[in-house]
């Protein structure tokens, strides 16, 4: 029951030698799902063994270029490698656009189809389900229209208590009845209650992705406690007028939401190229919220079961 997030790219608009734009893939219950895709995206995957035939939903938070101009190139790649499933790409309504006529452009067909979901609406909304997670938008408050994304276990079963379930002598084909609630019952009628036999289940783990955005106390509701938190912080706080102007968040704006989000960790980044260093981000985010981690690209993140 893996949940984990590898950061493929930390940077802001420009990229620099050391940090790729935006991308990041969450692997959770074995769903590996692509979060923006900046130029040079697919060679970050390369470089951190990421498997192509893997991804197959793609998320973009918005029609900045650092956010998207590796899609094209990475859907042209799935098809040279001979891709045959559906890929599902969720983002702002011209994405799809933007990619058809790409590929128009240069004749170019694919060996599979793509699904293109649009995003329009400024609430939360659930654009994707299936037995084991949940997908949610995260509107966010940027100079185009920016959505997060909320990635969330359905809720886990409950867990057996192995010792009592061998004292008892409970047959295996019992087991996923157990972990669906019910009593057992003895050949001779005699019952044991499910809560003799069976441990309250694991906490549903979340992640919390939140791209490029202004200070916003709006996402605070859909983002609250949840176990990581990724938080755009462009600027250290000198530059927080910048900051203002550009639509982008500062370290404290960042850690300052964290915390009323009540989050367990915060990973910071989306840095300003005039950063060489995160030395200064770990200053400030300490008094504000300790839990905080500067990430780099290639970093790796698991959410463990608790
Ligand atoms: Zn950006
Ligand atoms: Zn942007």
């Amino acid at each position: 029951m893996v949940f984990n997030i590898k950061i493929l790219g930390c940077g802001s608009a420009t990229p620099t030698v050391r940090r790729n734009p935006t991308a990041q893939i969450v692997n959770a219950h074995e769903r590996h799902i692509l979060i923006d895709c900046g130029e040079g995206t697919q060679l970050q995957m390369r470089k951190f063994g990421v498997k192509f035939q893997k991804i197959n939903h793609v998320l973009i938070s918005h029609l900045h270029g650092d956010h998207y101009l590796g899609l094209v190139g990475l859907i042209s790649t799935f098809a040279l490698l001979g891709r045959k499933k559906d890929l599902h790409i969720y983002g702002p309504e011209a994405l799809g656009e933007i990619i058809f006529m790409q590929l128009r452009a240069s004749k170019s067909y694919l060996t599979y189809h793509i699904e293109f979901h649009s995003l329009s609406s400024d609430k939360s909304e659930l654009i994707f389900e299936d037995d084991y997670i949940k997908i949610k938008t995260i509107p966010l408050k940027h100079r185009v229209y920016c959505n997060g994304f909320l990635i969330e276990e359905k809720p886990l079963p409950l867990r057996l208590n192995i010792h009592e379930v061998e004292k008892n002598n409970i047959p295996i084909a019992w087991y996923h009845r157990l972990k669906r609630g019910e009593d057992y019952i003895k050949e001779n009628g005699e019952l044991i209650p499910n809560n003799q036999l069976t441990l309250p289940p694991y906490k549903v783990r979340k992640y919390a992705f939140c791209s490029d955005t202004s200070y916003l106390e709006s996402i605070i509701p859909i983002i609250k406690g949840v176990d990581l938190l990724y938080h755009e912080a462009t600027f250290l706080s000198a530059e927080q007028e910048r900051a203002r102007q550009t639509f982008h968040s500062t370290i404290i704006d960042a850690c300052t939401i964290a915390k009323k989000a009540e989050v367990n960790q915060l990973l910071v980044g989306h840095y300003s190229a005039r950063y060489k260093t995160t030395d200064d981000y770990i200053k400030q985010a300490q008094p504000i919220f300790k839990n905080t981690t500067p990430v780099e690209d290639g970093d790796e993140f698991s959410i463990d079961l608790r």
